[in-house]
């Protein structure tokens, strides 16, 4: 049994699930974080489990720095040392302009894209820092191709939060390179998830896909490998780096 323990945030739906159950195959003891969807994070433990591998179900809204210490401390007390943070959770609403946004919607976005990835990263970095006697460890945040377009017309906001996601993983990286962390990032495309439906078209990946390079969305799993590379010893040079998994676009 290998001794790595990743928590994955968001991990009962989607990438994160995906993400959870590739890691889980390739040895990892596994915590699931979900919001409120506790029947879907169960459904992806009952796998792991079946399959012969280890994992727990743990709810927290990330954006609250109370739920995220009693996160970790479910981790530190149920499956040990942490080694791996992937900051997968996150959210988008409504297609719109960035003159139709109001105050709430970005608190919202802000608190879950934002303030999340940074409680959670500073809760993985007290346990995995030389700084603090750990052992080192690797942080993957989930980031967006959003990132790099600014989602014109859609959501503005969420593109913009993943921008800081960006700029937290490069400032990040470089903080804690000398003390064995590395911070990377994926950059995903149109992937198929429940997250479109959100957005108030769940069509969206079927209707966009084909108009990209590569002709079609993503599967969660063509991202979860990404994140596994990253997380692995067969990235040991790469922090601060970008994935760019959007099939071209
Ligand atoms: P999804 O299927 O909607 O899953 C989102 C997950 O995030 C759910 O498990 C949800 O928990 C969790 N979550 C949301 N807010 C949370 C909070 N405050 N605290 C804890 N958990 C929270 O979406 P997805 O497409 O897999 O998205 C995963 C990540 O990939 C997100 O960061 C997203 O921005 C990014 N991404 C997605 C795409 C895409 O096309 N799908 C493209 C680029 C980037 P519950 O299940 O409990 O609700």
């Amino acid at each position: 049994m290998s001794d790595d323990v990743v928590l994955i945030t968001g991990g009962g739906r989607g990438i994160g699930a995906a993400t959870a159950r590739l890691a889980a195959a390739r040895g990892y003891r596994v915590c699931v974080n979900f919001r409120t969807d506790e029947a879907s994070a169960a459904g992806v433990v009952d796998e792991i489990r079946a399959a012969g591998g280890t994992a727990i179900a743990v709810r927290a809204d990330v954006s609250r720095s109370t739920e995220v210490d009693r996160l970790f401390q479910a981790v530190d007390q149920q499956l040990g040392t942490l080694t791996a943070l992937v900051n997968n959770a996150g959210t988008l609403e409504k297609q719109c302009r960035l003159d139709e946004l109001d105050e709430e919607r970005l608190t919202r976005i802000w608190a879950a894209n934002i303030t999340g990835p940074f409680l959670c990263a500073a809760a993985a970095v007290r346990r995995m820092s030389t700084r603090y006697g750990g052992s080192g460890g690797a942080i993957v945040n989930v980031s967006s191709a959003a990132s790099r377009i600014g989602s014109p017309n859609e959501y503005v906001d969420y593109a913009a939060s993943k921008g800081a996601l960006d700029s937290m993983t490069r400032g990040l990286a470089l903080e804690v390179a000398a003390e064995g962390i590395r911070v990377n990032a994926v950059r995903p495309g149109l992937i198929h998830t429940d997250i479109h439906a959100q957005g108030g078209e769940p069509g969206r990946v079927d209707r966009v896909g084909p108009q990209l390079p590569m002709g079609r969305g993503g599967r969660p799993e063509e991202i979860a490998e990404g994140i596994l590379w990253l997380l692995s010893p067969a990235a040991s040079y790469a922090t601060g780096a970008f994935i760019d998994l959007a099939g071209g676009r």
